[in-house]
C-alpha cells in the first residue's frame, strides 16, 4: 500500500469505529477509549471464507455488515476467541 492508502485506511478505520453503534458492554471495554478497541468478527459474512482479506476488504465488510461485528478491547477479544475455542473443542469430543 502507498503511504497515501495507508493514511487513508487508517483515518477510514478510526473514522468507523468512533461512529460505530456495537460495542461490548463487558467493564473491560465499556469506558475503553476509541484507540484501544478493535472490531471483533462475530458473525459469518462473506468475508469469513473469502481468500482475500487485506484492511480494505475488512473495512467495507464492516461498514456493510455492521451487525456482525462488535468493538471490543484486545483482551475481550482475546477471552472470547478463547471460549469459542474451548466450546468447539467439546462440541468436537462430543461427536
Ligand atoms: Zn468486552
Amino acid at each position: 500500500m502507498t503511504n497515501e492508502a495507508n493514511r487513508w485506511i487508517k483515518q477510514a478505520f478510526h473514522d468507523l469505529k468512533a461512529s460505530f453503534p456495537y460495542r461490548c458492554r463487558c467493564r473491560f471495554c465499556k469506558n475503553a477509549p476509541i484507540g484501544k478497541l478493535e472490531f471483533s468478527h462475530e458473525r459469518a459474512t462473506a468475508l469469513s471464507h473469502g481468500a482475500k482479506r487485506g484492511r480494505k476488504e475488512k473495512y467495507y465488510d464492516i461498514k456493510n455488515h455492521p451487525k456482525s461485528y462488535r468493538l471490543r478491547t484486545r483482551r475481550c477479544h482475546l477471552l472470547r476467541k478463547a471460549a469459542q475455542h474451548k466450546r468447539f473443542i467439546r462440541e468436537a469430543q462430543q461427536r
